[in-house]
């Protein structure tokens, strides 16, 4: 257990943005680590996070066009009007950068995963009503064969190891004003 946040505390936080200050696994800058702002920084807006979302959403859905029923407009306002946070656990995005959550690709991404309360494979599609922001642990643990209320359960049990490590890693944190 030590060993693994050591890594994660040492090896991976190798770059500082330049905005926030936070050091970062080089993953969390575009352009290949290039980015001078952090993706957090760089993504500071519902607007541009569910833009973002929007377009990786039609593209995925690409050869089902008639799953996305809700216009990029509604889609953009409906992401921004939900509390930044997930549906299920109430990870926030601040959190979501502190615990490195990262999804099945490795990467931590700063947008949310757009569950589907119905899910696609049962013909739920992208329209209101059936739209909730989630992480990615609960969005791939609800997948199709749990209802939003069983994820919701499952959330508060992982919310509970969030809480315990973020405890620990602010414990480990050192202060940034140094000693008194
Ligand atoms: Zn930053
Ligand atoms: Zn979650």
């Amino acid at each position: 257990m030590g060993s693994a946040l050591g890594n994660l505390d040492t090896v991976r936080f190798s770059k500082v943005c330049s905005s926030c200050r936070d050091s970062l696994p080089v993953a969390y800058f575009r352009q290949r680590g290039r980015a001078k702002l952090c993706a957090w920084c760089e993504y500071d807006s519902p607007r541009l996070r569910a833009e973002r979302r929007w377009v990786d959403i039609r593209r995925r859905n690409r050869e089902h066009p008639d799953t996305l029923a809700i216009s990029k407009e509604d889609f953009v306002s409906w992401y921004a009007s939900q509390p930044d946070q997930c549906s299920y656990c109430g990870l926030t995005r601040t959190e979501k950068k502190t615990l490195r959550v990262l999804n099945r690709s490795g990467r931590c991404y700063v947008s949310w995963d757009i569950d589907r309360l119905q899910p696609g494979a049962r013909g739920g599609k992208y329209e209101q009503g059936n739209l909730a922001l989630a992480c990615w642990c609960c969005n791939y643990w609800k997948s199709d064969r749990y209802t939003p209320d069983q994820a919701r359960v499952e959330g508060q049990a992982r919310r509970r190891v969030w809480d315990a490590q973020l405890a620990l890693i602010n414990r480990r944190r050192p202060s940034r004003r140094g000693p008194a």
